[in-house]
C-alpha cells in the first residue's frame, strides 16, 4: 500500500508519543532518585502510551529494568525485547491457579502476595526445571494487594522448609557469600536500598530451588500527599519487616543483587532519601504530574502523549441550535458547530461535555453537548467574532496545557485523576512514535498499527 493510502486510513483521532520526552523524563527521574535506580512501569499499553512504542524507546537509552501488572503483559514485553535482552521483567497480578511455567521460562519475575501464589511460583519452577525469580510483596499499611503478616509468616515457613529440602537435594552446594541483603549495619529499608549498589549482572548461586527471591516490595497509599504520616507509618514497617527478612529468608534461596521496591512516581518525587535499591515509577515517565497541585512543568517532566483529531464539518447554525443527544446545550445567538472526531469510543470520557475544551489553530474552543461514541461538538462561534476554523484543520485535544488542554485538565473535568484520562484512550486510537531524530516524518506516513519497532530500532537513544 502507497504511503498516502496507510496515513489516509490511519484514524483520525491519534496519538503521537513523544519519544525524545519519554526520554528526558526518564533521565529526570534517575538524576532524581540516584543511587536508587528506575524500574519502569509500562502496564496497560504504557499507561495508554503503547508499550510496543515506550518500552523499545526505553531499552535503546540503556533501561533493564521493567514492570508490569499481569502475565500477558509480561509475556508480551519479554518477546518485543526478545529473549537475550538482559532486560529484567516483574509483573505482581495473576490468578494462582494460572499456568506460571510460562513466566518460568522467559525468566519473568513475580511478585508474591499470597501464600497461594508462591506455591503456584514453586509449581512452575518445579514443572520446568528451573528456578522461578519472585519478588516478596509486602502490605505495609495500602490495604490492597500484599502479604498481611501472618501470610509472610506462612510464606517464611514455606521457603526454610524449601531451603531444607534444596540443601539436601544438592548437597554441600548451598552458597558461603554475604548476600547484599544481610550488610551488618542495615537497620533501615533507606539503608538497604542506598546500600544496593552494582546490582546488575550477579547470576543467583546454582541452586535445586524452585523458587528464588530477587526482590522485596511495597506499595504506598499516600505517597501523592507529601508528608503524610501514613506514608511514614508504612516506611517504618518496611524496616522492621525488612529487619526480619534479613533474618529468616534463607540464604540459599535469594539472590545476591536483592532488589528492593517501594517508591511508585509520588514517593519517587518526594521522599528523601529515596527508599529503597529502585523505583518503581509510571506516570512521571510520561510526563504527567502525580500531584494534584503540581504541574509536570513545575516538575520538569514534557507530557509525552499528544491526542490529536482534526475538523469534520463547521456549519452555521442559528441561535437556539441544539448540539448533540439530548440538545443539552442551545446556541444563545447566531453562531457556528464544528464537528470534531472523537468521543467516549475513542475514550474520551462522556462527563467532559459541557465542560471540557479543545484547542484549534492554538484558540481553545468549548465541547458543547454531550460527548457522543465517536465525535464531538465545538460552538466555535460566529464568523465575524469567532476563530477561523476550516474543516480538515488540526485539533489538539490533550496537549501540553499550551499545545492543548493537559491530561490534568481533562481530569479536572472529568472528576478523575490524569493517569485515568490516558489509560483509557482506546485501542482504536493510533499511537505513532515521533521524537528521535528522523521519527517525525516518518511517524506521518505510519499508519500507526507498530510503528514503533521500526522507529526506536535504528535510534540509538
Ligand atoms: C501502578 C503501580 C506502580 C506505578 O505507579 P505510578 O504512580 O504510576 O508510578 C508501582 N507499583 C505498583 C505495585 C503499581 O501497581
Amino acid at each position: 500500500m502507497a504511503a498516502a493510502a496507510q496515513a489516509a486510513t490511519g484514524s483520525v483521532v491519534s496519538a503521537r508519543i513523544d519519544t525524545a520526552a519519554l526520554i528526558d523524563n526518564a533521565r529526570t527521574v534517575a538524576a532524581r532518585v540516584a543511587p536508587a535506580q528506575l524500574m519502569a512501569v509500562v502496564k496497560a499499553d504504557a499507561y495508554g502510551h503503547s508499550t510496543d512504542i515506550v518500552a523499545p524507546a526505553l531499552y535503546a537509552a540503556g533501561l533493564r529494568d521493567f514492570a508490569v501488572a499481569t502475565v500477558p503483559e509480561a509475556v508480551a514485553l519479554s518477546q518485543l525485547l526478545g529473549p537475550d535482552s538482559g532486560a529484567r521483567i516483574l509483573c505482581w497480578l495473576f490468578d494462582p491457579a494460572a499456568d506460571l511455567t510460562v513466566c518460568t521460562r522467559a525468566g519473568i519475575e513475580l511478585g508474591i502476595s499470597t501464600p497461594e501464589a508462591l506455591e503456584a511460583a514453586i509449581a512452575a519452577g518445579r514443572a520446568t526445571g528451573r528456578s522461578q525469580d519472585v519478588h516478596l510483596k509486602l502490605d505495609t499499611g495500602l490495604g490492597r494487594n500484599g502479604l498481611s503478616l501472618s501470610q509472610l509468616d506462612t510464606v517464611l515457613e514455606r521457603l526454610r522448609a524449601l531451603a531444607a529440602e534444596s540443601s539436601i537435594a544438592a548437597g554441600a552446594q548451598a552458597t558461603t557469600g554475604t548476600p547484599t541483603i544481610g550488610t551488618a549495619t542495615a537497620g533501615t529499608a533507606r539503608t538497604a536500598g542506598t546500600a544496593a549498589t552494582g546490582t546488575i549482572g550477579t547470576a543467583g548461586p546454582p541452586t535445586s530451588a524452585p523458587v528464588r527471591v530477587t526482590g522485596i516490595m511495597t506499595h504506598f497509599a499516600n505517597a501523592d500527599i507529601p508528608g503524610d504520616p501514613a506514608t511514614a507509618d508504612q516506611l517504618h514497617r518496611f524496616d522492621s519487616l525488612y529487619g526480619r527478612l534479613q533474618a529468616e529468608l534463607p540464604s540459599d534461596l535469594r539472590a545476591d543483587d536483592l532488589r528492593v521496591t517501594l517508591a511508585n512516581s509520588p514517593a519517587a518525587l518526594s521522599l528523601d532519601p529515596v527508599p529503597g535499591s529502585h523505583v518503581r515509577a509510571g506516570v512521571i515517565l510520561y510526563g504527567l504530574s502525580p500531584f494534584e497541585n503540581r504541574t509536570a512543568a513545575q516538575l520538569g517532566l514534557t507530557p509525552v502523549m499528544t491526542l490529536t483529531s482534526r475538523v469534520l464539518n463547521v456549519k452555521d447554525v442559528p441561535a437556539g441550535q441544539g448540539a448533540s443527544y439530548g440538545l443539552t446545550y442551545r446556541a444563545a445567538h447566531d453562531t457556528r458547530f464544528a464537528l470534531v472526531a472523537g468521543g467516549y469510543g475513542d475514550g474520551l470520557p462522556r462527563i467532559a461535555g459541557n465542560r471540557g475544551e479543545v484547542t484549534v489553530r492554538g484558540r481553545r474552543y468549548p465541547i458543547v453537548g454531550r460527548i457522543a461514541m465517536d465525535q464531538m461538538v465545538l460552538d466555535i462561534g460566529p464568523a465575524e467574532t469567532g476563530g477561523e476554523v476550516a474543516i480538515g484543520d488540526e485539533v489538539v485535544v490533550i496537549g501540553d496545557g499550551t499545545t492543548g488542554p493537559s491530561a490534568e485538565e481533562w481530569a479536572a473535568w472529568c472528576e478523575t485523576i490524569n493517569y485515568e484520562i490516558v489509560t483509557c484512550i482506546s485501542p482504536r486510537v493510533d499511537r505513532i512514535a515521533v521524537g528521535a531524530p528522523g521519527e517525525a516524518a516518518a511517524g506521518e506516513a505510519a499508519n500507526g498499527a507498530h510503528p514503533a519497532a521500526d522507529h526506536t530500532r535504528g535510534g540509538g537513544r
